[in-house]
Formats: C-alpha cells, sequence, structure tokens
C-alpha cells in the first residue's frame, strides 16, 4: 500500500460522505500493468463517467471498488474507509472480510447483462438481498420493493419473471434491485450495451431519474455520448490505465482536446 507521502492516516476524511478516490492505484494481471499509480476522485454525489477504449482499465475499476480484486498498490477509498486497511486500536491493519461487506454493502453494482435471478420473481428478485443481506423483515422490503418498482415504472410485473420482461424491463428491475440495497455509490458497467436502441431511452430516463432524486454517487463505464450526458456530470478518459483528459460530456464529446480521446471517439461514434 502507500507509505510515506500519501500515509492513509493522513488522508483520512472528517466526514462520513461517501466519495470514492483512488490514490497512487496499481494494478497487475501477471506482468500485465492495467493501473499504474491511477489518482482520481469523485466527490460525494458525484456522478462521473469513464470512457477510453476496451482494455484501458475502466471495469478493472470498478471491480476493485466491489472488492472483486485487489490493489497491488496504492489505497482506494470509500469515504473514510480504505478497501485495503482499516483501523484498530488506533493503527491501520489489513481489511477483514467482515470490513469488506460492510463497504461492499454500500456499493450496488448493475451489468451489462442484467444478471437477475431466472427462477424467481421480480418481486424477489428486488427483495432478495435487502431480507438475506441486510434483515430487513420481508413485508418491508416488499413496501421498499413495490416503490422502487413503481419509481422504475414497472409495478405491474412484480409477479413476472425475467424472462417475461424485455432487456429494458430486465435492466431496469436490475437498477431496482440495487436500489434497494440503498447503496451509497451505484456502479454501472455498460448497462445499455446489451439493449437493442429502442430500448435504451427507457433506462437512461430511470438513471436520469435516479440522478436528479438522489445523492448518490455514480460511476458508469460507457461510450455513449446521450448516457454520458443525461446521468454524469464529468467525464475522464482513459487510456492504458491513466486519465488523459477530463471534462464536461459536452466539451469531451464534441470538443476534447487530447488526440487519444479524438481517435477513441472516431472509433465508437
Ligand atoms: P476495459 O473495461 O477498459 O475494457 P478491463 O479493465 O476489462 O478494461 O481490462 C484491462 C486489462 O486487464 C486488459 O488488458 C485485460 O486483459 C486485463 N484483465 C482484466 N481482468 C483480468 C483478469 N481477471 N485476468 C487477467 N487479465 C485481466
Amino acid at each position: 500500500m502507500a507509505t510515506t507521502d500519501s500515509t492513509p492516516e493522513a488522508a483520512l476524511p472528517q466526514n462520513d460522505a461517501r466519495g470514492i478516490r483512488f490514490e497512487k492505484v496499481v494494478k497487475r494481471f501477471g506482468d500485465n500493468v492495467v493501473l499504474r499509480e491511477l489518482d482520481f476522485a469523485v466527490a460525494p454525489g458525484e456522478r462521473v463517467t469513464l470512457i477510453g477504449p476496451s482494455g484501458s482499465g475502466k471495469t478493472t475499476i470498478l471491480r476493485l471498488l466491489m472488492t472483486l480484486e485487489r490493489v497491488d498498490d496504492g489505497v482506494i477509498w470509500l469515504g473514510g474507509d480504505s478497501l485495503s486497511h482499516m483501523e484498530r486500536g488506533g493503527r491501520l491493519v489489513p481489511a477483514d472480510e467482515k470490513h469488506l461487506r460492510r463497504l461492499r454493502s454500500e456499493i450496488g453494482m448493475v451489468f451489462q447483462q442484467f444478471n437477475l435471478f431466472p427462477n424467481m420473481s421480480v418481486l424477489r428478485n428486488v427483495t432478495e438481498a435487502p431480507v438475506h443481506v441486510l434483515k430487513v423483515p420481508k413485508s418491508e422490503a416488499a413496501e421498499r420493493a413495490g416503490e422502487l418498482l413503481e419509481m422504475v415504472g414497472l409495478a405491474d410485473k412484480a409477479d413476472a419473471h425475467p424472462s417475461q420482461l424485455s432487456g429494458g424491463q430486465q435492466q431496469r428491475v436490475a437498477i431496482a434491485r440495487a436500489l434497494a440495497m440503498r447503496p451509497k455509490v451505484l456502479l454501472l458497467d455498460e448497462v445499455t450495451s446489451a439493449l437493442d436502441p429502442e430500448l435504451v431511452g427507457e433506462v437512461l430516463d430511470v438513471l436520469r431519474q435516479v440522478a436528479e432524486t438522489t445523492d448518490i454517487t455514480m460511476l458508469c463505464v460507457t461510450h455513449e455520448m446521450r448516457f454520458a450526458r443525461d446521468v454524469s456530470n464529468r467525464v475522464l478518459v482513459f487510456d492504458k490505465g491513466q486519465i488523459v483528459e477530463e471534462g464536461s460530456p459536452e466539451k469531451i464529446f464534441t470538443d476534447p482536446d487530447h488526440p487519444r480521446t479524438q481517435e477513441f471517439l472516431r472509433a465508437v461514434i
């Protein structure tokens, strides 16, 4: 982990808000250095989009935040908590499973492929984790799920099974399911890429609503300008595990400065 000039103790923020901060994060897979001393921060409640060529490390960033991967060096902060270390008796020690479970429960994730439980009703997809992980009473979880399904426009599909829904509807259920855990951070990995173009709008509408009506910090990986503009207020452009440019969605998508950004956008738009 990082030492000397960026000691975790010195970096501990004082409040409980859940921003994200990567400090000199290094991630390797064998000889492949995917992230090299990556530094960036997302303020509490901020909504940031990551774009960049395939293989530039975007998904790895989300997987590190979900603690599905561990950093090789550096520190990732979720608010005042490090994802690799925890405080015990005034000292920082390696994070244990309980610490990680608590932090993980504050982070929601929605994937490209929805990943709903196929054998459960829509309602049960949304109540399952609150009941079993957060130990919320079933009736309370069902009430909250009803509100969330209402919000994503699927109250009438509570008893349906995922296979009976369109891709756009399934993705809206996946969003409701993530929100049911009351996350402080929501990670979105290419959530519209698997959808037929005519279904993208309904998912964007829901995410725009989440962005406008909650203070959830959002980190999105997408190459869709409409998504970046509707949902986020800042875009970070990645290339080979480093940020080459950042700015508003408008600026990055219409008037990028960096040749790598221009090249990437020419290829995807
Ligand atoms: P992006 O999301 O920008 O397409 P990724 O984060 O998926 O990029 O991948 C970044 C690099 O890390 C790629 O070179 C990829 O091959 C490598 N990588 C990702 N996950 C693994 C893994 N589990 N094992 C080995 N290499 C991986």
